[in-house]
């Protein structure tokens, strides 16, 4: 199962428990809920010298979802998981109508001026707005979960492939095999390197398998220059020939291939910034933090026999994976990036003409948008994240419920949450 995290009094962190546990400790009324996702419990008493096992916190960072799971070394247990969906693209079209409109307000009713010096000047380090969004996504969610847990050691997945071991001397003659470390590293850096696409016929989202271009029957070696991806009927029926026979009718993608493989291994540092970024930020938090490569995750993930998803691939993040990974039961928690509202205070149609004015107030009886709620009306009690308005009407979804059927669960925070789905262990 996933745990409950608990603090005492002086909001220190302790082991997380079972669920069991936390209910029993609600029950007795020897704890309360401190938050509601994820589920925090505070004890009314302070441990003194707590004995605290250390936990790992484990990133595996994507351009949509970022997964994360809290592993416990010693054995092997995920304590908790989650999915942190981000939202890079409605920060761009928040700030494209951002821009629009400002653009609009200061050209109405101006006299013509000369463009101004461009004295504007990006700081070093400077990220786009949409990958920032995603940055700050996840330090928000490290820094959280340091609170609730007590957190001694951070992984995270910094490269698509390790270059050091493929460039290592020991392996010139590349072991490409499926099963062994070095033959995740190669795949990941071939379907790098060659955009997951069939280098002869170009196709693409099917099975691909690595190919020699200089055939291993005539002599052709493992090294990684003489490696290439094909799908299964080109493999086939390329058999042994040489390249310049196969492609004898094609001289273009011959042309095309040949200058592909002399490229020089691409620096996998150039690859992804934000990772980068991250890795320097993490640093910040004053705890070990680890690095590994996507084809180890890929590793461990296979070897330890776990199914595809965000969360388990970032519990297998690095080389301290543990052996066994004991998941039953654990079902992530989806938190997805929702923002705070914008300032814009007159909405407009699609013809630019003003459509609606906004309140000055954000909150209407205490209550704000993305606020979660318990909602107990006499035809049942649920909860949800509400979207407020200036009546006693609030939305819950495609519902209108008056405030006053709802208790406060949680204040908005800028993510909404959904602790459902699967269980993937069984
Ligand atoms: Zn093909």
């Amino acid at each position: 199962m996933s745990n409950v995290f608990v603090i005492d009094s002086y909001y220190k962190p302790l082991n997380p428990v079972h669920p069991a546990r936390a209910r029993l400790l609600l029950t007795q009324g020897q704890a309360a809920m401190h938050r509601r996702y994820p589920f925090t419990i505070i004890l009314k008493r302070v441990v003194e010298q707590p004995e605290v096992q250390p936990l790992r916190l484990k990133l595996d960072p994507g351009s949509n979802t970022t997964g994360i799971a809290l592993v416990n070394d010693a054995n092997g247990n995920v304590v908790f998981a989650a999915e942190l969906s981000h939202r890079g693209h409605a920060i761009k079209d928040s700030l494209d109508s951002r821009r629009a409109v400002r653009r609009g307000r200061r050209q109405r009713k101006t006299r013509y001026r000369k463009p101004r010096f461009q004295n504007r000047k990006r700081k070093k380090g400077w990220l786009p707005p949409s990958l920032e969004s995603r940055l700050a996504n996840i330090l928000t969610w490290v820094a959280r979960l340091c609170r609730y847990a007590p957190i001694a050691a951070l992984s995270q997945e910094l490269v698509k492939f390790d270059l050091q071991l493929l460039e290592h001397p020991d392996i010139t003659g590349v072991e490409y095999q499926q099963g062994t470390l070095q033959g995740y590293e190669v795949r990941e850096y071939l379907l790098d390197k060659w955009e997951r696409t069939c280098a002869y016929c170009g196709k693409k989202n099917v099975p691909l398998q690595v190919e020699h271009i200089h055939p291993r029957a005539n002599g052709g070696t493992n090294r990684i220059s003489n490696l290439t991806l094909a799908c299964e009927p080109c493999n086939i029926t390329k058999g042994t020939q040489e390249i310049e026979a196969f492609l004898k009718k094609k001289p273009d993608v011959l042309k095309r291939i040949l200058a592909q493989v002399k490229k020089p291994l691409k620096d996998a540092s150039a690859v992804n910034s934000t990772r980068w970024a991250l890795l320097e930020r993490l640093k910040t938090f004053g705890l070990p933090v680890e690095c590994g490569s996507g084809g180890l995750t890929k590793y461990n993930r296979t070897t330890r026999g776990l199914p595809k998803t965000h969360w388990l691939d970032a519990a297998c993040v690095g080389k301290s994976t543990p052996d066994v990974i004991v998941h039953k039961g654990v079902v992530p928690l989806l938190i997805a990036a929702a923002g705070h509202g914008n300032r814009q205070m007159c909405s407009t149609d699609k013809y630019g003409f003003p459509k609606q004015h906004k309140q000055r107030k954000k909150t209407f009886l205490g209550y704000q948008t993305g606020d979660i709620v318990k909602v107990m009306t006499p035809k049942g009690t649920f909860e949800g994240r509400i979207a407020i308005r200036h009546r006693p009407s609030f939305r819950m979804g495609k519902v209108d419920i008056h405030p006053k059927y709802m208790r406060c669960v949680q204040r908005s925070d800028g993510y909404a949450y959904q602790q459902k789905g699967v269980c993937h262990a069984i």
